[in-house]
């Protein structure tokens, strides 16, 4: 019997955080790992960005913050909604929070309890069935495949719920698989919320501004269901600052005070310095950001084409974040050296040992059948991470 308690008995550990551990662990041992399980961007935080937090320390931006953030990153986080999403927030609706996994978790600590159900399309990100397991949520998760572009319905949608449905969590574009719901797609979901009121929606779009293909779609963009979205964003991907840790929820003025009150026995406000980078990256424009997407976009199409030469691989065209999400299956319960290789997991394992690139599982997002490929790394790093790839499938028998 553990002394633990049971709710961190019952957590699975992160997997995007142990595959990246286990890479890093090799790569100590001096052995050449190409890294693809850790969804970071590769680049440096932008120039103004980092001036602005070396002149908040000499400021002496050193203290407590207010609970949900200085009151000026709030308003310019605000004023960001209206100015590129066009959404309508007054300052007192935005909580700032150690990373958006923080304000995520924040929406479901706040919003489930005991027993009630969280519908999450699958594949999902990895930690979204494990905050729903903290609060003592049961997920229910609705299926979708390679074949529908990893995207629901709205029959789906509808299909899932029942009287104990609480919440709706969901990321676009999408952390594993790259899909980007369209505001038409969006707009079928929000009929099927019109007519479930008690039903909350928790829209992850961090990866908002890596789309390759039309201008971002917010759920949040719907007026008849808005006061029941908790709008998720932050800094790290789109200013590659995921080690600032600065996220941040729009929401209605409820839910709001309710996560400063559980920040503030918590946390209390994230660090001083990031909230004056996190600020100053709102206040420079998305020029660096767009280089960094076209970038991503050059990759996506050379990893794009790599995949589809390997045998037995099924793969979509993300539109938007860095990741591809194979489908592997087709090389379960083949062998190496004669052990047999009958999951995702042992799939990646062998990779990592074999191949000496490390991707994550797909269990963890919920679609065994998959693994995870990040592109955020340099392009003659993905080639050759690629090609290793492809040489490790090929000697399974
Ligand atoms: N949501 C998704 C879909 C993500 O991929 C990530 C990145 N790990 C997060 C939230 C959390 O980001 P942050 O670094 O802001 O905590
Ligand atoms: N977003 C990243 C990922 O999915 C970071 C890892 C994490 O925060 O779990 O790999």
């Amino acid at each position: 019997m553990s002394y633990l308690s049971n709710r961190i008995n019952n957590l699975s550990e992160s997997q995007t955080i142990k595959m990246a551990k286990l890479g890093r662990e090799l790569a100590a041992k001096g052995i050449d790992v190409i890294n693809l399980s850790f969804g970071e961007p590769d680049f440096n935080t932008p120039n103004d960005v980092k001036e602005a937090a070396k002149k908040a320390i000499d400021e002496n931006y050193s203290y407590y913050t207010p609970v949900s953030g200085y009151p000026e990153l709030r308003k310019a986080i605000a004023e960001k909604l209206k100015r590129e999403n066009n959404l309508d927030y007054t300052f007192d609706q935005i909580v700032v929070s150690t990373g958006a996994k923080q304000s995520l978790a924040n929406g479901v600590m706040c919003l489930v309890n005991p027993g009630d159900e969280v519908i999450v399309p699958t594949p999902y990100w990895v930690s979204y069935s494990e905050m729903i397991k903290l609060a003592e949520g049961e997920s229910v998760f609705i299926d979708a495949t390679v074949e529908t572009e990893f995207k629901i319905t709205a029959a789906q949608l509808e299909a899932a719920i029942t009287p104990k449905s609480k919440l709706f969590m969901f990321s676009s574009p999408c952390n594993p698989t790259g899909s980007v719901y369209t505001h038409e797609e969006l707009a079928s979901l929000v009929e099927v919320f019109e007519r479930y009121p008690n039903i909350y929606i928790i829209s992850d779009e961090i990866y908002e501004h890596i789309n390759f293909v039309d201008k971002h779609a917010s759920i949040a963009s719907f007026d008849s269901i808005k006061d029941r979205v908790i709008l998720i964003n932050g800094f790290s991907k789109a200013y590659s600052m995921t080690g600032w840790r600065v996220g941040y929820m729009a929401a209605n003025k409820e839910i709001a005070n309710a996560c400063d009150k559980l920040q503030g026995q918590i946390t209390s406000g994230t660090s001083s310095i990031s909230q004056r980078a996190a600020l100053a990256a709102y206040q420079s424009g998305l020029e660096t950001v767009h280089q960094m997407r076209d970038e991503f976009r050059k990759r996506r199409d050379i990893v794009y084409k790599l995949l589809n030469e390997i045998p037995d691989v099924k793969v979509n065209l993300p539109e938007g974040a860095f990741y591809f999400f194979p489908e592997v299956k087709a090389y379960f319960n083949k062998s190496f050296n004669g052990t047999p290789i009958t999951t995702a997991e042992e799939l990646c394992l062998y990779l990592l040992n074999e191949a000496n690139v490390s991707t994550v599982t797909g269990e963890a997002f919920g679609n065994a059948d998959c693994i995870r490929i990040s592109y955020a790394a340099a392009e003659n790093e993905l080639i050759e991470a690629v090609s290793r790839i492809k040489t490790a499938l090929a000697k399974l028998v």
